[in-house]
């Protein structure tokens, strides 16, 4: 912007300070917004490539803010996750959707037992008593290790080594799901993926918009292809996150990825709606 000169120069800056500005707010209101409840969850459905069953969701969260009405994730956790106060809202996500998971299971309206997806920041990875707030977490709940699973992003396990791992494979072999959030976006190199404690690779959305429309992206078919043979040789199943249309999710499943996850089936919503989805898909 410096070399345009000028008003363009001036825009761009008065503009930088009102985005600094903002920020700053926002970030200042985060614990209050934690303690008034100004937080709340949506939940997207994953679905069974194979049979089109919904077979749990991820939540997503929410801030409704006083005056700006309903923010993303995006406009926040980066914020959160620089105070530190990621650590207590991730904390207060996961009871939250521990919660909820264990209401589907009693609900026994869902026609399939419902898991849960959380998605763990980095500062949660390395906080100490990652494992015992979640194990507490579990028990207040009521709810099954396996009814959970904890989506880590690739690159906040990059150059990790089994020091920083130990607790990701205490959950892992308490039975908790490990997923590798955003694969294919990071560095991580193949040998690599072997040592960590992961069961599920979510396959990043970039991946999968060659395939939204008819004829697809060879390219895109090619690299899906390799990534869905190296998972499934490593005993990993695949999510595909941003399933847009129809001719997408008929290319992933013949490409043979286990799970889907994207608008084509739902975009995210009340947690009520799920067992909702679930009985429409056993009625079709
Ligand atoms: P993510 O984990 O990769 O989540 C998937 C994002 O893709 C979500 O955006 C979801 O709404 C969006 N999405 C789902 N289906 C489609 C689709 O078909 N097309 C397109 N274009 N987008 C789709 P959202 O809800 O804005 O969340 C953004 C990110 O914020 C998440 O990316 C995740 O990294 C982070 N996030 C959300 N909730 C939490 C949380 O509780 N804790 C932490 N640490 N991060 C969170
Ligand atoms: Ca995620
Ligand atoms: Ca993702
Ligand atoms: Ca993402």
């Amino acid at each position: 912007a410096k070399a345009a000169g000028g008003n363009r120069y001036e825009l761009a800056d008065a503009d930088s300070d009102a985005r600094a500005i903002a920020r700053h707010s926002l970030t200042n209101r985060l614990p209050a917004a934690l303690d008034n409840g100004e937080f709340f969850i949506e939940y997207q459905p994953l679905v069974a490539l194979g049979d089109g069953t919904v077979r749990g969701a991820e939540a997503l969260v929410r801030w409704l803010h006083p005056v700006h009405g309903v923010l993303g994730p995006d406009q926040f956790i980066p914020l959160a996750e620089g105070t530190g106060l990621i650590v207590p809202l991730g904390r207060w996500v996961l009871e939250e959707a521990a919660r909820q998971a264990r209401l589907w299971r009693d609900a026994g309206t869902c026609r399939e037992p419902m898991r849960v997806n959380v998605n763990l920041s980095p500062s949660q990875l390395r906080y100490p008593s990652l494992v015992a707030d979640t194990v507490a977490v579990l028990e207040d709940a009521g709810l099954d290790p396996s009814a959970l699973c904890l989506e880590v992003t690739e690159n906040a396990l990059i150059g990790a080594d089994e020091r920083e791992l130990r607790p990701l494979r205490q959950l892992a072999d308490m039975g908790v799901d490990i997923a590798l959030d955003d694969f294919g976006t990071g560095y991580s190199n193949l040998s690599y993926l072997r040592r960590l404690p992961v069961s599920t690779l979510k396959l990043d959305r970039s991946f999968t918009r060659g395939m939204q429309s008819a004829p697809a992206d060879p390219v895109d078919v090619k690299i899906v292809e390799g990534i869905v043979s190296l998972a499934h040789t490593l005993d990993l199943s695949v999510t595909v996150e941003g399933v847009e249309t129809g001719i997408q999710a008929a290319h992933l499943r013949m490409l043979g990825c286990d799970t889907a996850q994207g608008w084509y089936y739902a975009r995210p919503g009340p947690p009520d709606r799920l067992c909702a989805l679930s009985l429409v898909d056993a009625a079709s």
